[in-house]
């Protein structure tokens, strides 16, 4: 595949893929390199929780983007569903930010002061209240922030469909093609060489590997502080009696998915191990059933981990690469879930 592009971006997750799609709308020639299968790593290993309060202090330029970003869900998800054919489950429970210690109150008000500027619906609930609401809630919930908007997304269905409709579109993705080395001339990057042995010319390149961002320092010669976070998940199935919320606690969460139920996500200093671990997963179901102890009637389907790229300040590098003239950095999307 020895070929010129224009825009050439590494990595095919759920950023990568989404800037080729964004591209191709605009009718930009754009391929993407992916080292295994497209989605293989962070992007369907989340979640799916698109729940900007969480990781959001309050009001800020990281807020700016992630509340914008959100707001466009309830018009993308035709659009991509439309254009790649693939159904993305989008929908809007809302989620109910818990705690169940007396002692934890005053923080949670505090949260909700914070996140008031920001303009999404929330609605402070006693226990009881909060148990009207979603009454697999356990009897020691004390009080609860319910914001409605909250929503979710099968995470790996989103990649898909970015690849497959920046595809259909026109978009060169490939799978199984590592980078291994970047050439250049003064400050530009005028090709990329996979592992078969390729070279693939272009004009710009769009870098959106995720965790493994920091590899590029050595070739850039700048600094790209992106480490990974491991995450692991537990899909449930049961209870008899639907959960119909995302409900949120002692940083855990616990999410309906289809028949099943999502407990998420640990934060682990693994390096690049992907294992998952008896201990952890325990560890997160006990969580889970202290906020709804009906989860004891429920089965454990399985278990994965993931890595997410986490930057120092928890905020992604997007943008310009300094010093060069060409490259952009698209990584370090965290998220706090
Ligand atoms: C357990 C867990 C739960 C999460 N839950 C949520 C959630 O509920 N909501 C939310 O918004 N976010 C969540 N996240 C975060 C979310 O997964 C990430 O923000 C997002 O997937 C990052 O996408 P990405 O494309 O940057 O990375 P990735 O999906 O990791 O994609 C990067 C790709 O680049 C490829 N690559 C790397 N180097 C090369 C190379 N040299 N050549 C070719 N390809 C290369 C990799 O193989 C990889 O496929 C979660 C993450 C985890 C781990």
């Amino acid at each position: 595949m020895n070929h010129a592009t224009d825009v050439l971006i590494i990595g095919g997750g759920v950023v990568g893929t989404s800037i080729a799609y964004h591209l191709r709308k605009l009718g930009v020639d754009v391929s993407v390199l992916e080292r295994e299968e497209i989605g293989s790593q962070a992007s369907s290993a989340a979640a799916g929780l698109l729940a900007p309060l969480g990781p959001l202090p309050g009001p800020g330029p990281l807020a700016d983007l992630l509340l914008s970003s959100f707001a466009m869900f309830p018009s993308l998800v035709p659009e991509l569903e439309e254009a790649s054919g693939i159904h993305l489950e989008y929908e809007r429970p809302g989620a109910l930010r818990t705690v169940r210690n007396p002692k934890r109150i005053a923080n949670l008000k505090k949260r909700m002061k914070a996140w008031e500027p920001l303009g999404l619906q929330m609605y402070w609930l006693t226990g009881e209240e909060a148990r009207q609401h979603e009454p697999l809630l356990g009897p020691d919930v004390c009080a609860a922030i319910y914001a409605p908007e909250e929503s979710q997304i099968r995470a790996p269905q989103v990649v898909k469909a970015f690849a497959k409709a920046a595809s259909n579109l026109g978009a060169r993705i490939y799978s199984h093609s590592e980078a291994i080395n970047l050439h250049r001339e003064g400050n530009k990057i005028t090709s990329v060489c996979t592992i078969q042995g390729e070279t693939i010319a272009c004009n710009h390149l769009i870098l959106a590997p995720g965790t493994w961002a920091a590899q590029y320092e050595k070739w850039l010669n700048i600094s790209i502080p992106v480490s990974p976070l491991k995450g692991q998940i537990l899909l449930l199935q049961g209870p008899a009696q639907p959960l119909k919320h995302i409900i949120f606690g002692d940083a855990t969460y616990i999410a309906p998915k289809g028949n099943g139920i999502l407990v998420g996500a640990t934060k682990e200093e693994a390096g690049f191990d992907t294992q998952v671990t008896e201990k952890e997963t325990s560890l997160l179901y006990e969580t889970a059933i202290k906020f709804v102890p009906a989860l004891r009637e429920s089965r454990r389907e399985t278990a994965w981990a993931g890595l997410r790229p986490r930057t120092p300040d928890k905020g992604p590098l997007l943008g310009a690469a300094p010093n060069w003239k060409n490259v952009t950095l698209a990584t370090g999307h965290t998220m706090a879930s």
